[in-house]
This record gives structure tokens, sequence and C-alpha cells, in this order.
């Protein structure tokens, strides 16, 4: 049980949760690093300690790379240490400038990259069934300072890609997608990391696919991998060649090993989430006052998480939280509080400017899911749910 992480504090601090005597033994994380065995993970590294390159471009690197290509469905892959500085990197790659349109509903992460790089982030609302930007609101927010779209697939979610397509086309801006939920998705056939200029997915060791830390970008630009390899590595492009003030992003060897290990089962992670997702709904679905999500036509999801909106006009959605947390039961408010809320805001972003984003955040609750959660847990999950919301 050494691989139960518990992400319940907005902080989102990972934790291993190992012997902890207060902690009923049938706790239920909201979530759990799928790992490989320690002999598949120890028979990959060997090759390591032979070659003695740990990092840098090396072998397992390249043959992540390589793997990556083919099952994400895109041309291009660059590997990073996490999915922030990945994102970081190509808004800097991408030479963005002023204004760039995004959303309040995410992870820290989406805006603090733009900021970080110089940028001031612009709040869209999101549409209420899927929670992605909404891209019938945007045009309106488009001044002459806007350089960029920065909208972010939640949840497993794709956003309405041929909008802001057309629009980005319009008015001559660049689009960067946050694809950190949506590992392995592909809409009408089409991997997901091909739409826009960037991609940006996250391999936390929280995430669908991780390598313990970890990130990536997908494009289609060929001329962008010169761009990204510079930036990533001070830089430097020869032994006495920096050509740019690059920092450090690099992914190292170790965690590409475990990338290797856990594409190999990849498939197997998602149909298994898949059937937790569909025992959630089925035992959901009935409830009143829950809502859950649809899914998106065309969409081959790989069931991130398991988002529920509490739509009674009493919202209980904390009460809920806590009452299931004394069960042993961990849910998130994720993502709850919008971007715009957050302290170092100090009130400059408007959370009433962008009205569905602040109901759904005050009113969701994601559940726990992983592949190997138990149909006896997804049972008790659900049935103290419905307990307590009929009372
Ligand atoms: C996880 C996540 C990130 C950041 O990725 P890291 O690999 O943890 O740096 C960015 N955006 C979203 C939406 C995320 O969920």
């Amino acid at each position: 049980m050494l691989h139960i992480i518990d992400i319940q504090s907005a902080a989102f601090p990972v934790r291993p949760v190992v012997n902890k005597p207060d902690r009923k033994p049938t706790a239920i994380p909201v979530t759990k690093s799928v790992l490989p065995s320690f002999e598949e993970y120890t028979d990959e590294i060997r090759d390591i300690w032979e070659s003695g390159w740990l990092t840098n471009n090396g072998t397992k690197h390249q043959q992540l790379e390589q793997e990556l290509i083919e099952y994400l469905d895109v041309e291009h892959v660059s590997l990073f240490t996490n999915g922030h500085l990945a994102l970081e990197t190509a808004i800097e790659a991408l030479g963005l400038t002023g204004e760039v349109i995004t959303t309040p509903f995410t992870f820290a992460s989406t805006s603090h990259a733009l900021i970080r790089k110089g940028l001031t982030p612009i709040y869209g609302d999101i549409r209420s069934d899927d929670f992605t930007l909404d891209a019938t609101k945007l045009e309106h927010l488009i001044t002459p300072k806007t350089s960029a779209i920065l909208p972010v697939h939640v949840y497993g979610n794709v956003c309405d890609v041929e909008a802001i397509e057309a629009i980005a086309k319009r008015h001559n801006l660049k689009v960067i997608y946050d694809a950190a939920h949506t590992f392995g998705v592909k809409v009408n056939g089409r991997g997901i990391g091909t739409f826009g200029d960037v991609s940006m997915f996250s391999f936390h060791a929280t995430k669908v696919f991780h390598t313990i830390e970890g990130g990536a970008l997908t494009y289609n630009d060929p001329a962008l991998k010169h761009r990204f390899d510079q930036l990533k590595n001070f830089g430097i492009t020869g032994p006495e060649t920096v050509e740019v003030t690059g920092g450090n992003a690099k992914m190292n060897e170790f965690q590409a090993a475990m990338g290797l290990c856990n594409l190999r089962r990849i498939d197997e992670t998602i149909a298994r989430r898949k059937q937790v997702r569909e025992l959630y709904d089925e035992l959901l679905k009935n409830i009143p006052g829950i809502r859950i999500l649809t899914p998106q036509e065309g969409v081959e999801t790989n069931h991130s998480y398991y988002p529920i909106i509490f739509t009674a006009e009493e919202n209980r959605r904390d009460e809920l939280h806590d009452a299931l947390a004394k069960e042993g039961i961990f849910t998130r408010k994720y993502f709850y509080p919008l971007v715009t809320d957050y302290a170092w805001n100090h009130n400059r972003f408007a959370s009433r400017r962008t009205p569905v984003a602040r109901t759904i955040a005050e009113r969701v609750l994601t559940l726990p899911l992983y592949p190997d959660l138990t149909t006896e847990d997804v049972t008790r999950i659900c049935a103290t749910i419905q307990e307590r919301v009929m009372k």
C-alpha cells in the first residue's frame, strides 16, 4: 500500500499515506498513482547503470518521445521535467506578448505560467456542460494587445477546438492548449495534441499517465523542436555555443523509464477507469440534486476525473465533502477556488464576470477515481452520497 497518495488539501501536497494509526483501514483516497511492479521498473533502469547516462536526452528519453508520438497520434513530442515548465517554455517559444485569453476554471499552473512570463491573463467564462472555455463568449475579450488563447481541456472533456481555431484564425492569435487532463484523448479519431499551435501534457504522479513528475509539449510545426530543446537546456546548442537565455526543464532518464513502464499498461489503465466511471454513472444518475457529466459526442475520453455538481438551491457541497471525509472517503473541490479568487489576485479580476465558472467552482466535487478502485468502494461512496443528499 506504499503507493497510495492522497490529495485532499487545496494546497495540492502529495503525501504517502503510510502506517497512519489515526486513519481507518477502509480510507479511500481521491486518487492513487499507477505503478509498475518493482521488478519491472528496476529492469527498465538497469541500462542506465550500464551506460552511466542519467539525463540530457538519453536513450530512455528518446524512446519515450518516439512511443508517445505513436500513442498520442501527434507529429512531434518534446519531453520536460514537468508540465508547468513545459507550458512556460511554450509561451516563451511562441513569443507571446500582452494579453492572453484563458479560463479561471483550472489548476493554478495555467495562469501562473502566463503571469510568470510577463503576460496578462484575461478570463473568459466556461460552458456549463463540459466546463471548458466558452468560445461564444470569447471574441469580445480580444483587444489589440491579445496575442493568444490558452484554453484548458477539463477532466478529460475537450474544448470546442473548431470554434477556437476559427476565432484564432480570424484574429491572428496563437493557441496553446493546457491538455494536462487529456492524455490519450481523441476527437473524431484525431489525437487531442494535434489541435492549436502547441498542447501541454502533464505527467505528474496524479495524472492518468505519469513519469513521477514530467510533462510534454506536442505540436505540428517541426521548427519548434529546436526552440524547445534550446529553452529547456540553457540555450546550449554545442560544446562552445549558447544561443538563447534558456533555463533548465529537462526530463531525466529515471522519469522516462517510469514513463516507458506506465505506457505498457495505459490502455488497461484507461479501460479500468472507464469501468469505474460507468459504475458511478449508473449509481448516481437518479439521485435528485446531483448532476453528472454527459459524454461528449465524438470524443474518446480518458476518464481523468469524476466530478459531480450539486444543483439543489441549497448548496450542500461543503457539507458533503466534510461528511464523506469523516467516513474516510476523500473527495476534492477541484477546481475551487477559481484562479480569479486566489489571494495574489487581490480582486483584480472579478469572478462575477465569469458567472458560470463561479457557480461550478462553488458546486463541484470530484470523487475518488483510480484503476483499482473496487466495486465495493464505489458502491459505498454512492450510498453515502445518496444518504446524505436525501437527508
Ligand atoms: C497537473 C496540471 C498542470 C501542471 O502540471 P505539472 O506536471 O504538475 O507541472 C497544469 N494544468 C492542469 C490543468 C493540471 O491539472
